[in-house]
């Protein structure tokens, strides 16, 4: 429980990113491509990371 940041490559633009300890299931934006992305796993401090559709809210029908 010593490690101080994760790290992971965004799956659309590649950039490493290194980020303060997350949780499974948490949301980042990549802040190359502005994407969001969810962290699907962690292990050993690496991130796999996972493209979120936004999605516009629904404002009902
Ligand atoms: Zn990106």
């Amino acid at each position: 429980m010593s490690s101080a940041t994760l790290t992971g490559a965004c799956p659309e633009c590649e950039t490493e990113l290194t980020v303060p300890p997350v949780v499974q299931g948490e949301t980042l934006s990549c802040p190359e491509c502005m994407l969001t992305l969810r962290v699907e796993d962690i292990a050993d401090g690496l991130l796999t990371l996972e493209m979120v559709e936004v999605q516009l809210r629904d404002w009902g029908q």
